[in-house]
């Protein structure tokens, strides 16, 4: 495993394990809770952690961090880490997105099941949904209006956003705060039952209109909207906030560190008055979970927020949630990018207290490492020109004559096997590789020299044929006899060029899709700019080219180092074998930002 920076969030596990901490051993409520048996047997000695997504929408590679923290952290600590869907908001969410972010965590290398701890072998699933727990949540509520602790708002949005005052000026209480309990009792009933439209009241926390902390300025626990949930269907017409749902949800999971990013650390205070009264109440079991903060990962070069990543679907600047520039961890799996090297990005950037900026490059760094050692090798030829071999009947006898080449299918991985391929009259080779007039420096193709073609043998460059306009159609060469790789005669003939070719009759016609950077910025959503501008117009770039026969039988999403040019994928959607498709993942080495 990658190395694994220690951190201040290792650091509070470990104090909490030496101080003996105990997790929570029961549920509170009622034994017919669907939250009462949330989270199975408890093992008093294990931290528990959760990721929590909302299904609104497809994961990204910032959700890698918190995917990777919250369950490298129950791993590395003998505990165990909850999949939980938060999905309290009935409006945006969907199974489509449950689905996808069950397969992406399973993905990345992480699984919710544990063996059980009674049998040893039977596996306990810790999946949630946050929706199981709206019984429980809508109780808490009537405790809470009971204890004169919450109360239902009557005002306007409007008239709630002026009174909530701001950062320089406090709030001011609603005239609809002094009601008696038994009121709002009455007036909570009533918005379950659907007695109020959409939007006409909400229930507040009755905290301090004054608070320094906005957050603690009466938050909203629940607000009536008719909405039809994927899990509950027509049930309720009320829904929880985040901030009222989130807290309850970790308690009843029994979750004993509850990590989230920099923004929610203004919510922790009312996190820790709301969990610590309905614990006073009986209704939660101590210990009580905490909640730690952490920085949210931002790589260079792309947007992560689903909003904007949303945005550049539906406005069809990409293709979809998967097209292969898009951070979402669907797009990057389509790209090429493996689990291991997302993983071992974001272990390497281990777990801050700021907000932090990943340099793309790095990402790729860990990529090129994780498929150096991997990927088959294979050439392809990305801009072909033709090249003919001059000499090729008097060298072989007859131009029907094919010369087989082979080559390892890695240079470190004997057990990977050879490549075959084969040599012909033609062959398909870069347009680069030939220039009439070349620079200084220059040791390819120009007519009176001499390169090696990899594998094969030194051939002598003796010119072009072109058309109309003056563009080269064909490379002229002859080849040089006994000058065969790995035969004895191989060296005799010097050279201070390589160049990789594919054979016209046995190279695969193929489609590249060439990638780049989606974003022209490194930072293209930061202050007041407007992202869309800085779209890289060149971000993809399709080519017809050819790829060695060895590649006949490439399956959908496996990978390869294209000889000099990077690494490519087969596109898991659109690659047959009758039309394959490549996607190019990344170049050999870094080429971002030169
Ligand atoms: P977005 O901001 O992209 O809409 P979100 O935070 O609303 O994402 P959730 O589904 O609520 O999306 O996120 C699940 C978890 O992932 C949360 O705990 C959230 O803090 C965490 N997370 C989201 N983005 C990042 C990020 N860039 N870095 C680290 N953790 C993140
Ligand atoms: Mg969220
Ligand atoms: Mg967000």
């Amino acid at each position: 495993d990658a190395v694994k920076p220690s951190n201040f969030l290792r650091a509070i596990i470990e104090r909490d394990l030496e101080q003996g901490f105990q997790p929570a051993r029961h549920f509170a409520g009622s034994p017919g809770d669907a939250a009462h048996h949330a989270a199975g047997p408890l093992d008093p000695a294990r931290i528990r952690t959760r990721f929590p997504p909302e299904p609104n929408g497809y994961l990204h590679i910032g959700h890698a961090k918190s995917i990777c923290l919250n369950f490298g952290l129950a791993r590395d600590y003998g505990g165990i880490c909850h999949l939980r869907f938060d999905d309290t908001n009935p409006e945006k969410e969907e199974q489509e997105y449950v689905d996808a972010i069950k397969e992406m965590v399973a993905w990345l290398g992480w699984s919710w099941n544990t063996p059980d701890a009674g049998t040893g072998s039977d596996t306990v699933s810790h999946l949630f949904y946050a929706s199981n727990y709206f019984d429980f949540m809508y109780r808490a509520a009537e405790y809470l209006v009971t204890q004169d602790l919450a109360y239902v708002d009557e005002q306007t949005a409007e008239e709630m956003r002026v009174n909530r005052g701001d950062f320089r000026t406090p709030g001011t209480n609603s005239p609809f705060r002094s009601r008696s309990p038994q009121e709002n009792l009455t007036r909570l009933r009533e918005m379950r039952d659907g007695k109020h439209p959409d939007g006409s009241m909400v229930l507040r926390a009755k905290i301090d209109m004054a608070s320094p902390n906005i957050n603690m300025r009466d938050p909203t626990l629940y607000r009536v909207r008719r909405a039809t949930h994927h899990n509950t269907g027509d049930q309720w017409c009320i829904y929880p906030m985040y901030t009222f749902a989130h807290p309850i949800e970790d308690a009843l999971e029994c979750i004993t560190h509850s990590f989230c990013t920099l923004e929610f650390e203004d919510q922790r205070p009312f996190y820790d008055w709301l969990v610590e009264h309905l614990a006073a109440g009986g209704l939660l079991a101590r210990p009580l979970p905490h909640q730690y903060e952490f920085g949210r990962l931002n790589l260079s070069y792309v947007v992560t927020s689903k909003r904007k990543l949303r945005q550049l679907v539906e406005e069809k600047h990409v293709s979809g949630w998967d097209d292969p520039r898009m951070p979402t961890l669907v797009g990057m799996r389509r790209r090429g990018y493996t689990p291991e090297s997302i993983r071992a990005m974001v272990e390497s950037t281990g777990a801050s207290k700021t907000n932090s900026w990943i340099e793309y490059s790095v990402l790729d760094g860990y990529l090129r490492a994780d498929l150096e050692g991997k990927a088959a090798r294979a050439m392809a030829v990305v801009d072909p020109v033709k090249l003919k071999l001059q000499n090729y009947a008097e060298v072989f006898g007859s131009l029907e004559h094919r010369e087989a080449c082979s080559a390892p299918a890695h240079p470190h991985l004997p057990e990977l096997g050879q490549r075959a391929f084969s040599l012909g009259p033609e062959l398909w080779i870069e347009r680069e590789d030939f220039m009439e007039t070349p620079p200084k420096g220059y040791h390819r193709l120009y007519p009176g020299n001499k390169v090696r073609l990899k594998y094969g043998y030194v051939i002598e460059c003796v010119g072009a044929e072109k058309n109309e306009q003056g563009e080269v159609t064909a490379v002229l060469a002859k080849l040089v006899p006994d000058t065969k790789s790995g035969t004895p005669g191989a060296d005799a003939v010097k050279v201070k060029g390589v160049i990789t070719w594919v054979g016209v009759h046995d190279g695969i016609p193929a489609e590249l899709r060439l990638y780049d950077r989606l974003f022209t910025e490194a930072q293209p959503d930061s202050g007041d700019r407007n992202f869309l501008d800085f779209i890289n117009p060149q971000s993809k770039r399709v080519v017809q080219g050819f790829v060695e026969p060895s590649l006949a039988g490439a399956q959908p999403d496996q990978k390869f180092q294209f000889e000099r040019h990077g690494y490519f994928v087969a596109d898991r959607k659109d690659h047959q074998s009758h039309a394959p498709v490549f996607n190019k993942i990344t170049g050999l080495k870094d080429s971002f930002g030169k």
